[in-house]
């Protein structure tokens, strides 16, 4: 067992690695003239070599053909979103008519929310989890005033089960789900659930979500955010009728870049209202500039304007390293490496940290939420301040999440056992001190 704790160990399972030269398409901060050991690629993935030259790609085009860059030459404007159709279609399992990359991941919210929240006076409940991402509730809540509904009472948020112990992890048994479900029921409107809880890393079965929301009556909508290109994801037999997501976390695509959403095909040629903008209008009759709007049939409907080129740029980058590794492989190395990083926190830092991320692989992503409980003769939040700084000074870079949580997540496209170690010997070395 403890060999596992070794450089060797560590080196071994890297040289063995087939995903290992993806590493080299990234670029890595460095610290003290060593790459840093990255763990932030939940909060923003690092930087694709090829991003760059995508990015000039579109400046030279801009510069050498103007306005005909539109209809012109290599990756033509007018089309571009195109261009990023498929293969992103491939990381969430949907089809290539159900996903279109624009906007925020807020901004899309609202607008599936217009066309998916349908409050009535019988039905006007939303579904969500307590200890949300504070933007998806600040969304739905302002939906539910928005429709003159009383969030008190319309706005569900369902807490995380409590164990016998009294304590709270913040983790959500699917029987506790299923039991809100069935209480709520015939008052929901609309379930809002995320693919990856963002603090604690738990994963959800979105299609037994999908299944029990229909089956009471409810429209099944997912936040992605924390879950694509991390989980390998099946959105269009999972049943989901809306999906959004962003893509600067594990997707790689850049701050701020140009989000994701997904509508299941059997919404392809709605009657529900939307808000309408003419890039989603009719590939066909767009430019006649006709008053009346008619939408394109599947998620491309829901485009409002021309998309920001210089934004989707680097996803174009960052997506074919997603084609080139393939998700099933990238799964296959995350849960071993997540393992790694579970096994030795288990031996060498049990007592100090506490995992509050489901053990079985099949109920999270990358992602590690960690407790710390003490050390250096704190406790708590200030023990979890101390480390998570020591941490930073040493190149190991988590995240911090009010009030006492380090997330570490190693990414599998660009982490490696020998990060992890890193991780390892750091908080021990804290601890000793
Ligand atoms: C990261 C994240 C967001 C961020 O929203 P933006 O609109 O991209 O700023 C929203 N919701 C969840 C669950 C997230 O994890």
């Amino acid at each position: 067992m403890s060999a596992l704790f070794s450089d060797a160990y560590a080196q071994a399972q890297d040289a063995a690695d087939p995903l290992l030269a993806l590493r080299e398409q990234f670029l890595i901060p460095k610290h003290d003239g060593r790459d840093q050991a990255y763990f932030c690629g939940n909060s923003l993935g690092l930087q694709p070599r090829t991003a760059r030259a995508h990015v000039e790609e579109v400046l030279e085009k801009w510069a050498m053909e103007a306005v005909e860059g539109h209809f012109t030459g290599q990756a033509q404007w007018m089309p571009y979103h195109e261009l990023v159709r498929e293969p992103l279609a491939a990381v969430v399992g949907a089809e290539p008519s159900e996903v279109v990359a624009m906007n925020s991941l807020t901004a899309n919210l609202h607008l599936m929310l217009v066309s998916f929240y349908r409050p009535t006076r019988e039905r006007p409940a939303i579904l969500m989890e307590a200890g949300a991402f504070p933007s998806d509730r600040y969304a739905l809540e302002s939906q539910v005033r928005f429709h003159g509904f009383d969030p008190a009472t319309d706005l569900i948020e369902l807490e995380p089960d409590t164990p016998d112990d009294g304590s709270s992890s913040g983790i959500f048994s699917m029987a506790s789900i299923a039991r809100a479900i069935a209480e709520h029921g015939p008052r929901l409107a609309l379930i809002v659930w995320p693919g990856v809880q963002y603090r604690t890393g738990q994963a959800f079965d979105l299609a037994e979500i999908a299944r029990l929301g229909h089956a009471a009556g409810a429209v099944v909508g997912f936040d992605l955010a924390h879950a694509v290109g991390n989980l390998p994801l099946r959105l269009h037999d999972a049943g989901a009728d809306f999906a959004v997501w962003c893509h600067y976390k594990y997707m790689n695509a850049g701050p701020g870049a140009v989000a994701g959403c997904f509508v299941h095909a059997r919404h392809a040629r709605t009657e529900r209202p939307r808000f309408a903008g003419w890039w989603g209008h009719d590939q066909s009759t767009r430019f006649r500039m006709g008053p009346e709007f008619s939408p394109t049939p599947g998620a491309e409907g829901w485009q409002l304007s021309n998309p920001p080129i210089l934004g989707l740029a680097p996803l174009r980058g960052s997506l074919e390293l997603f084609a080139r590794a393939g998700m099933p492989a990238l799964r296959e190395k995350s849960v071993r490496l997540t393992g790694y990083l579970e096994t030795l926190i288990r031996q060498r830092l049990a007592g100090t940290l506490q995992i509050l991320t489901p053990d079985d692989p099949e109920r999270r992503g990358a992602q590690l939420s960690l407790r710390v409980l003490q050390g250096q003769g704190l406790q708590g939040r200030e023990a979890g301040r101390s480390l998570f700084e020591f941490l930073a000074r040493a190149g190991v870079l988590g995240d911090w999440r009010e009030p006492d949580v380090i997330r570490i997540s190693p990414a599998p496209l660009y982490n490696t056992h020998a990060d992890v170690m890193r991780f390892v010997r750091a908080a021990e070395a804290w601890r000793a001190a």
